[in-house]
């Protein structure tokens, strides 16, 4: 059986029979493949704590008929820090279905941006930060930039016009913000605020030491969730299942 490298995260894992699993994993070679992990199910198995969602592996498979086999693994990083506190598991969670919907099997376009963007990103959630959500907010955006569906957020989605003179609204359909002229022009449009328009800007292009200590007014907090989501929402084929989760944390915390 031909054998190949990768660098893999894991998306997420099913049962294959009593024993094994099929990893969903995203690699930076190859874009998101599937491969067994015989035998993780075993409770003496080497592979039973590198099937975990978002473990940072590196691989040895081989190709096989229908599906590739894991035949060497390595574990660069479990993320320990991300496992033990529920606020950052299911951010870290998010992310991986988050590029989940947005990634198709076997399509290497972008992969390794991708792929360092998102080890980037768990890396930060395991950081204090300021605001938590400036990572993941952050992530949405870039991760949509890399693929190519980026919401427009400098420059107004229907005209091109720079955003300098508010109000200004936000509409999926046009593919972003809108500038003060073209505001009621899309049905699905909705006042966004400056200040949450100056929150996107900065989540965008902050470095990653400043999104640590990057806190937008929380006045601006539900128009960028409803901004980012809404957007996402429109662009996905699925929904994303982590989200209602988040939100129920969230309403707890608060
Ligand atoms: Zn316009």
């Amino acid at each position: 059986m031909p054998t190949y490298t990768a660098q893999a995260l894991v998306l997420h894992r099913r049962s294959l029979g009593e024993h094994d699993r099929v990893l969903t994993l995203f690699t930076k070679e190859h874009g998101k493949i599937s491969a067994i992990a015989k035998g993780s199910q075993r409770a003496t198995s080497r592979l039973v704590g590198a099937t975990e969602p978002f473990t940072h592996l590196r691989l040895l498979l081989a190709t096989g008929r229908n599906l590739d086999i894991i035949t060497q693994c390595e574990i660069v990083n479990a993320f320990p820090a991300l496992r033990t506190d529920i606020e950052r598991l299911s951010r870290a969670a998010y992310i991986c279905d988050l590029l989940d919907v947005f990634s198709h099997d076997h399509d290497a376009t972008s992969s390794e941006a991708v792929f360092d963007l998102t080890c980037a990103a768990l890396l930060l959630l395991t950081q204090p930060s300021e605001w938590l959500d400036s990572i993941i907010h952050a992530y949405d955006i870039r991760l949509l930039e890399v693929l190519g569906y980026a919401p427009a957020i400098e420059y107004c989605a229907h005209c091109g016009e720079p955003l300098q003179e508010p109000p200004f609204g936000f509409s999926p359909a046009a593919g972003g913000a809108l500038c003060k002229r073209c505001h009621h022009t899309f049905l699905d449009a909705f006042p966004l605020p400056a200040d949450a328009l100056t929150a996107l800007q900065t989540l965008r292009t902050a470095s990653p030491e400043a999104l640590l200590h990057y806190s937008p007014p929380k006045a601006v907090l539900p128009y960028i969730e409803r901004a980012l989501r809404s957007f996402i929402r429109f662009r996905a084929e699925r929904p994303l299942r982590t989200v209602e989760f988040l939100d129920s944390l969230r309403a707890a915390v608060n």
